[in-house]
């Protein structure tokens, strides 16, 4: 690769070191591949290699292209890992302005905007996440971001995660993602 016009590189050979067979046939997988990409580039700076990032894509990649593979709650989890590898993990353990915790169980009210929870005390306005979900996503932040097999990720409780991790991102980027157009459920009309 070397300098091209403007910020674009120019590639003048490539060579295929690994594929992901699974993953290009499956229109959820290569969706979910796709947003996550977009993610990476929108959360990455330009020019500037980013060891953990690219290591985490290559995963993710894996994770998508992996038997039994849920792209969905993958793709939700790994956007909660990008921002924790960015700087900006979500609180998701405690009301971020009074410090009060749901318990383990309870949901919570996550605010995308300052990034934590609010609890109905400090006037609570958000995504409500429910417990199992804010835990996946808060060890998807400061880690694995590699769904549990089996977990509980009901159509409701993936779709709120969803809504709360774009709107964090996109609130952090000050910009819209385009790529979850690609995701079944869509935006949601009331944000
Ligand atoms: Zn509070």
């Amino acid at each position: 690769m070397r300098a091209g016009r403007g910020q674009l590189g120019t590639l003048s050979q490539a060579q295929v070191t690994r594929a992901f067979p699974r993953l290009l046939g499956d229109l959820d997988r290569m969706s979910a591949g796709y947003a996550a990409l977009e993610v990476v580039r929108e959360l990455t700076p330009e020019h500037e290699p980013v060891e953990a990032v690219f290591a985490s894509t290559v995963a993710m990649l894996d994770a998508l292209d992996a038997d039994g593979a849920q792209p969905q709650p993958l793709l939700v989890c790994f956007m909660a890992h990008m921002m924790g590898l960015a700087g900006f993990a979500p609180q998701l353990d405690a009301c971020g302005e009074c410090g009060r915790r749901p318990g383990p169980e309870q949901s919570g009210i996550f605010d995308a905007r300052r990034g934590h929870l609010v609890c109905r005390a400090c006037g609570a306005a958000g995504h409500k996440l429910g417990g199992s979900v804010r835990a996946a996503l808060a060890e998807a932040s400061r880690g694995d971001f590699r769904v549990p097999a089996g977990g509980a990720w009901s159509m409701r409780a993936l779709g709120s995660a969803r809504d709360a991790m774009r709107a964090f991102i996109e609130h952090r980027i000050g910009k819209e993602l385009h790529a979850d157009l690609l995701t079944h459920a869509g935006r949601n009309p009331k944000r």
